[in-house]
């Protein structure tokens, strides 16, 4: 599932691809992925619109059209190809903006979880699936005010807490893990018994990773790559992420794979406490 990297490398890509082309019209081949508004009023209103600029928000792409913001999440797998019109659409192949350009702009979802939403732009923040969102993880946005006030009343464990789109935005399960090891957490802590000084160094390491890796461009894991078959260079910076087993690079004890929150969570158990 791509996480925020993944998709600033996604929104980075888009913006090059499609800023300044005009949607002449959208099919809808699978009416799910369209959340709001009805479909119906989804095409029409689209159609004549021009792409301003493609932004992100927490794990959203958000496309500034003329008068609306569609706000689109990818979820497992959704992915963006921007391709002639001659290229035969697949059976994965489920929306389709037709730009003036001559080329489509096809969202592709092998599993079909991805949800689009489409919205007028002077309220575009307050969409149900904005409002619910936590700062963003960087130095200005993320305050350490608000995650001690999330985290001190939380039985839940502190890898649960990070995954929570509402204490942090963006944050996903590879992520979450190299976080947790990057400050020295436990990931089955409950949020309530970090300490001032855990949560300061929690707070640095997700600012930490989470830049380092949208500089990198994301990480690229088996068959996940960017919108445009371009990879992600962070994989070879993962630390414990996929690496049960083998030894910890700090203190060369073996990391450990266990289920936390019902996520396949990695750790070493000798300097995470
Ligand atoms: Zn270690």
């Amino acid at each position: 599932m791509p996480e925020l990297p993944e998709v600033e490398s996604v929104k980075n890509g888009l913006n090059k691809l499609i800023s300044g082309k005009a949607i002449t019209n959208v099919d809808v081949l699978w009416i799910n992925i369209i959340k709001d508004p009805s479909i119906s009023e989804f095409k029409e209103r689209i159609a004549g619109q021009v792409i301003e600029a493609v932004k992100r928000r927490g794990k959203f792409l958000l496309f500034f059209l003329t008068d609306d913001v569609l706000i689109s999440h990818l979820r497992m797998e959704g992915k963006y190809r921007l391709e002639n019109t001659d290229v035969p659409r697949t059976k994965h192949t489920h929306v389709v903006f037709e730009l003036d350009s001559g080329e489509e702009l096809r969202y592709l979802d092998v599993r079909k979880f991805g949800k689009m939403s489409l919205i007028a732009k002077e309220k575009w923040t307050q969409h149900p699936s904005m409002l619910k969102l936590g700062p963003e993880p960087t130095n200005e946005e993320l305050k350490i005010k608000h995650l001690v006030n999330a985290l001190k009343k939380t039985e839940r464990p502190i890898k649960a807490c990070l995954l929570d789109q509402t204490i942090v935005a963006g944050v996903g399960n590879i992520y979450a893990d190299e976080i947790l090891y990057d400050a020295c957490i436990h990931p089955e802590r409950k949020g309530k018994s970090l300490q001032l000084d855990e949560i300061k160094d929690l707070r640095n390491s997700i600012i930490t990773i989470i830049n380092k890796a949208v500089d990198k461009g994301g990480t690229t894991i088996r068959t996940y790559s960017n919108a445009f078959g371009t990879e992600g260079g962070y994989q070879t910076y993962l630390s414990v992420y996929g690496k049960k087993d083998e030894k910890c690079s700090r203190c060369q004890h073996t990391i450990k794979k266990i289920k936390v929150a019902q996520r396949g969570t990695h750790y070493c158990p000798y300097c995470q406490k």
